[in-house]
């Protein structure tokens, strides 16, 4: 608990649990994502305008202009290898009474030689004498930084027990640091050795476990048999597949036959189908849970947002008019009473096929005859989800989709627990998306550009990403980008707004009078990332495009284009140019996430909102490939020799699953 460690009131449990920390176990691993190193210089080398750190006794007392209500400006002089500086440094009146006569005080700034006057960004009233690392950091703004440090010194010293997850052998072959000096090191380090060091254990230790779940789950699920194959009749399923209004591609046919062939298995399906997005995973999803309802089975299928729900109700319904498949809708905002009628028909077998976000399906939910579970989206569920999933029923089939198309050799890794179907090409009458990096003072092209959409009848999106702490914040930018709009259109053109903040009564609203062409111009933040399918929409229109990795800009991307009309996508940035050409250059998704991989590593490669279990706290994909790897043999290695103890020991599996899915 987190009231244990000393110096941890309420006020700062509150603050640090909107940094997600909630256990002592969080706050360690709350790792500093930088480190600021501070090494003092004579002032007489310094000749150019870089940061650097001097040390200095004070000389004058220190005085204070208030120059406007939150700018502040002290000033002193420091007397440093027998020369005098003028030192100044903004917002830190507070310091003033610190700063005595003929203290030695740390300054860390920039000095200008020809004005001589050294214009701080910090002062350390404790000086650095020889050398110092300091750790930098993720925080919100009412936690300071030297109160955070003592947080954690405070903790490191609280005579915490902390496990360790890596067997002992191989702690003893890879020669790693005790897990406690790993974690004293990662967080304060006195060399760049020590953090050397507490990384390659910290980051070995967080892969090991993570292929640990996904091998335990692999050959737990290798093992199982379903009672019942299912058994279906083809003719109806032809007869659908040949009245859908169009034809399914070669891919999409290759997938279908995977997953047929999965169903005639007494082998328990649990695969993942990998597509970029607008590559028609959904009419995948479809036809799979029409197969298990043609063999007598309930089946659901969750995704992340309500949007999403919605929408795969409303083209489920469309699609199956004509059958007797009774399809419910279950979020988070199903009425009670309904909710409590829906959860009685889905125990009572009445109900076929639920379509739900995943938070709504707890133990209340009792099927009847569950058959197959979809979840769309995959990336955002993690091993622990699947593995709940896995545990639903005795002949449940599990189907996993994911739109983060990663490269192959990546995905075969770390999904190592699933078969995995690829679609490859889309349904080829989309038009490539013609994409243009445009500048925010051109934004005048764009806005004609949309106009002219407009007057074709067609539609716009337009992302606003994220950019404050603060939730009020985003939702005014969203609103002003919204009024300079309509300003531009003279008020003429409709324009929605959707934000997290927005109820689902009404998100659903807009999405319909956007779906249903009332809606002209849909602003939104990433809600409506995954998934979406509008197909009047042509153009796109992404603000502060670089605070975006291309991963993530190319799914983003994927909402238009999934028609015959040609559409265009405009990324708006000033920033980091070379990067955004490469969506100018390609369409291909495996081709722009093998590019971000080599760019920025994995950070983007699962979606904006990482979750479940790719939220690596220390390991990056990209820059540990060779130590995943390699814990990908060692787990399997260590479940090997664990298993042969199961034989002998039956309660050993499920000692070993409660240890391994600990959290
Ligand atoms: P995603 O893989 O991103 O979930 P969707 O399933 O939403 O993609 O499909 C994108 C669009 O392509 C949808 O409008 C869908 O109706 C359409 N589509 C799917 N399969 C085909 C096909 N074989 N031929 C033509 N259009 C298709
Ligand atoms: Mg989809």
């Amino acid at each position: 608990m987190l009231e244990e460690i000393k110096g941890i009131g309420t006020k700062t449990i509150s603050e640090l649990n909107k940094l997600n920390i909630n256990t002592i176990k969080d706050l360690l691993t709350y790792y500093p994502f930088r480190y600021n190193y501070f090494k003092p210089v004579n002032i007489k080398e310094i000749n150019d305008d870089k940061e650097v750190v001097i040390n200095g006794y004070i000389q004058s007392m220190p005085k204070v202009m208030y120059i406007k209500r939150n700018l502040n400006k002290l000033a002193f002089n420091l007397k440093t290898d027998n020369i005098i500086i003028n030192v100044v440094i903004f917002n830190r009146a507070f310091l003033k009474n610190n700063l005595k006569i003929n203290k030695l005080i740390t300054i860390i700034g920039k000095y200008n030689k020809l004005k001589n006057t050294f214009t701080a960004s910090d002062i350390k009233l404790n000086p650095i004498i020889e050398y110092k690392i300091e750790p930098i950091y993720h925080l919100t703004s009412n936690i300071k930084r030297q109160n955070f440090n003592k947080i954690i010194a405070n903790t490191l010293k609280a005579n915490i027990n902390i496990p360790n997850y890596i067997p002992n052998d191989l702690i003893s072959s890879y020669k790693f640091i005790d897990k406690k000096l790993a974690l004293k090191y990662i967080h304060q380090p006195s060399s760049p050795n020590e953090i050397k060091q507490s990384k390659l254990m910290l980051t070995y230790e967080e892969l090991f476990v993570y292929m640990l779940k996904l091998n335990f789950l692999k050959q737990k699920i290798q093992k199982q048999k379903l009672e019942n194959i299912k058994l279906y009749d083809e003719k109806k399923l032809q007869e659908f597949i040949n009245n859908l209004p169009y034809k399914l591609t070669e891919d999409q046919n290759i997938v279908l036959q995977e997953i047929i062939n999965d169903f005639k298995s007494q082998k328990r399906m649990n695969r993942l189908i990998l597509g970029d997005v607008g590559s028609g995973k959904t009419i995948m999803a479809f036809i799979s849970l029409y197969i298990n309802y043609l063999a007598g089975y309930q089946g659901v299928i969750m995704v992340p947002t309500e949007i999403l729900a919605f929408q795969h109700f409303e083209n489920f319904k469309t699609l199956f008019k004509k059958y007797n498949i009774n399809v419910a809708l279950l979020t988070s905002s199903t009425k009670i009473k309904e909710r409590k009628e829906i959860i009685k028909e889905i125990k009572e077998n009445k109900i076929n096929i639920v379509i739900s976000t995943h938070s709504v399906l707890n133990e209340e939910i009792i099927f009847n005859n569950l058959g197959l579970v979809i979840t769309d989206e995959q990336h955002r569920f993690g091993v622990k989800q699947r593995k709940n999933l896995q545990e639903k029923g005795r002949d449940v089939d599990v189907i996993y989709m994911s739109a983060t198309p990663i490269p192959r050799t990546l995905a075969l890794t770390i999904y190592g627990d699933m078969d995995i179907s690829f679609i490859k090409n889309k349904p080829q009458n989309n038009k490539k998306i013609i994409t243009k990096l445009v500048s925010d003072s051109d934004i005048k092209e764009v806005l004609y550009d949309i106009l002219e959409e407009i007057k074709k009848g067609h539609q716009i999106y337009v992302i606003v990403p994220l950019v404050n702490e603060n939730e009020e914040l985003d939702i005014e930018d969203i609103e002003s980008i919204k009024k300079k709009f309509a300003s531009a259109y003279n008020n003429k053109i409709p324009i929605g707004t959707i934000h997290g903040k927005i109820k689902t009564k009404e998100k659903e609203k807009i999405m319909n009078d956007f779906k249903n062409n009332i809606i002209k111009i849909l602003i939104s933040t990433t809600v409506i990332e995954v998934g979406i399918d509008v197909k009047n929409a042509t153009t796109m229109v992404i603000f502060n495009a670089e605070r975006f990795g291309l991963a993530t800009l190319h799914q983003l991307r994927g909402r238009v284009g999934r028609s015959d009309l040609q559409s265009k996508c405009y990324l708006i940035s000033n920033y980091e140019k070379e990067r955004l050409k490469i969506l100018e250059e390609s369409n291909d998704g495996f081709y722009i996430s093998e590019k971000d991989f080599q760019l920025r590593g994995t950070g983007d490669l699962f979606g904006v909102k990482q979750s479940g279990d790719m939220n690596f706290k220390i390991a990056n994909l990209k820059n540990d490939y060779k130590i995943l790897l390699q814990c990908q043999k060692d787990s399997e290695n260590f479940l090997l020799n664990n298993i042969k103890n199961i034989k002998s020991f039956p309660n050993q599996e499920k000692i070993l699953e409660s240890i391994i899915f600990i959290d």
